[in-house]
């Protein structure tokens, strides 16, 4: 009898649906779960929260940006690279549309950028919701998974509040340790852990630098357009253009997010990092003598602050001017060429030294997890037949711009679509 209520037609042919545990109710583990269920599978999701996708309300300022339709394999790291781009290419910016507009959702494209049209995170969290609900997905809240027991042929137990519970198929989607505060606390790496699980040591990722040079506090609130060069023991290990965000204690905003991952590795090993900061990306360093004669004839009889104005933002301006010991109020005129040449070389140089990053309380997405090498290509543990991995958890991290949750899309589609599948002899 409990067989036949749990049969189900599929094309002619009776198979009997599977049982899958879902951990995790963020972007990937509500993707997986939605997956598996439309394929058949009976769906539990696990979220230890009291509600599910907390962390999707946040993204994006509120606005969350879903996607993005610049699509390369340069707009994902880890330490198997070449993996997770041809994983990341099974289900990418193409599919996240129609699977989207198919939950209702109407989007928007800025430049590439995928936002919802009514530019609320909470709506791509209630669609998600709506269909979870819809396609019979028991959820169950405030529901911790402390561990995850193999039991060979029979699947895998699942202790929640003390209790176990088996499922033949299970996709840990619990997220990383950025942002604690949403629910990804490291748990699921601790889970790994104790299914002796390889992993890729987890940093904070598209967080801020802090800076060890004093006198910060002046420049804090700049918000400026730079280009940004960052120094591994004085070698340039990438470059970025962006929005330049000053604080009191360093450097933050979009160009230092994309490569504070690289500056966190490279900090774990000791070595010294800088960044040089271009404020006049658009003036070229052989123009800069010519530049500021013309200058030096139109702008005669101003003191040295009114001589600057017009170039970077006044903070700037007022920090350089003291650096170089030059009064603010005094006449422009008397300050010889050279010195206005080596000031306007200081904002084109202003190299900073990094002593840290911010926490993961801070950060966006971890860089590293769970290592590649440990699932194959359809996101199926190489150790553990029936488990499934899926999102932040995987040593995965996308550049700022949408790549985060493509990712948890697509990882989450994986594991949902290839833990449903049948194996013969394989239900309970
Ligand atoms: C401030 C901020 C802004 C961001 N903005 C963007 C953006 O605009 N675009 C973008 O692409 N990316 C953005 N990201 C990154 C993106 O949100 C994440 O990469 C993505 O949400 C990760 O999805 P996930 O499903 O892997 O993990 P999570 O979303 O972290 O979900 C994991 C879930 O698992 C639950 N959980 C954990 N452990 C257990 C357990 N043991 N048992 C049961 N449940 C458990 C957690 O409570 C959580 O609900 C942003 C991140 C932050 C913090």
């Amino acid at each position: 009898m409990l067989y036949l209520l749990l049969e189900d037609f599929r094309a002619g042919e009776m198979v009997i649906s599977m049982r899958i545990a879902v951990i995790g109710g963020g972007a990937s583990g509500m993707m997986a779960a939605i997956t598996a269920a439309r394929a058949g599978a009976r769906v539990v999701l696990f979220e230890k929260n009291d509600r599910m996708g907390k962390k999707i309300l946040v993204t994006g300022n509120g606005k969350c940006n879903l996607s993005n339709l610049s699509f390369s394999d340069s707009c994902f790291h880890s330490k198997e690279k070449e993996k997770a781009w041809k994983i990341a290419s099974r289900f990418t910016p193409r599919d996240t549309i129609p699977f989207f507009e198919g939950l209702g959702l109407m989007m928007k494209d800025k430049n590439g950028y995928l936002y919802p049209a009514c530019e609320q995170a909470s709506a791509v969290l209630d669609v998600l919701r709506y269909e979870v609900q819809a396609r019979g997905i028991e959820v169950r809240y405030g529901a911790a998974v402390e561990q995850i027991q193999p039991l060979g042929e029979k699947g895998f137990a699942l202790t929640v509040n003390g209790h176990a519970e088996r499922f033949e198929r299970v996709i840990v989607a619990c997220g990383g340790q950025a942002s604690p505060k949403t629910g990804s606390d490291g748990s699921g790496y601790r889970l790994m852990k104790a299914l002796n699980i390889k992993m890729v040591r987890p940093v904070p990722a598209l967080v801020q630098l802090r800076c060890q040079e004093k006198g910060f506090q002046a420049l804090a609130g700049i918000r400026c357009d730079a280009a940004l060069t960052l120094l591994i023991d004085g070698q340039e290990a990438a470059r970025e253009r962006g929005e330049l965000q000053m604080t009191d204690y360093g450097i933050s905003g979009i160009p230092v997010f994309q490569f504070s991952r690289y500056a966190a590795y490279a900090l774990e090993k000791g070595r010294r990092i800088q960044v040089r900061i271009d404020l006049l990306p658009e003036l070229f360093a052989e123009q800069i003598p010519d530049w500021l004669k013309q200058r030096m004839e139109r702008l005669k009889g101003r003191s040295a602050e009114e001589f600057l104005t017009g170039t970077v933002h006044k903070k700037w301006i007022l920090y350089f001017l003291k650096e170089m010991g030059i009064k603010p109020n005094g006449e422009a005129d008397n300050i010889p060429l050279s010195r206005w040449i080596d000031l306007i070389e200081r904002f084109k140089s202003f190299t900073v030294t990094v002593t840290d990053t911010n926490s993961f309380q801070n950060a966006q997405v971890c860089a590293g997890g769970v290592s590649l090498r440990q699932v194959d290509e359809n996101l199926e543990s190489t150790q553990y037949k029936g488990l499934f991995l899926a999102g932040e958890l995987l040593d995965v991290d996308g550049r700022c711009g949408g790549y985060n949750l493509q990712w948890a899309w697509c990882s989450g589609y994986l594991a949902g679509t290839y833990a449903a599948r049948e194996r013969k002899k394989d239900s309970v």
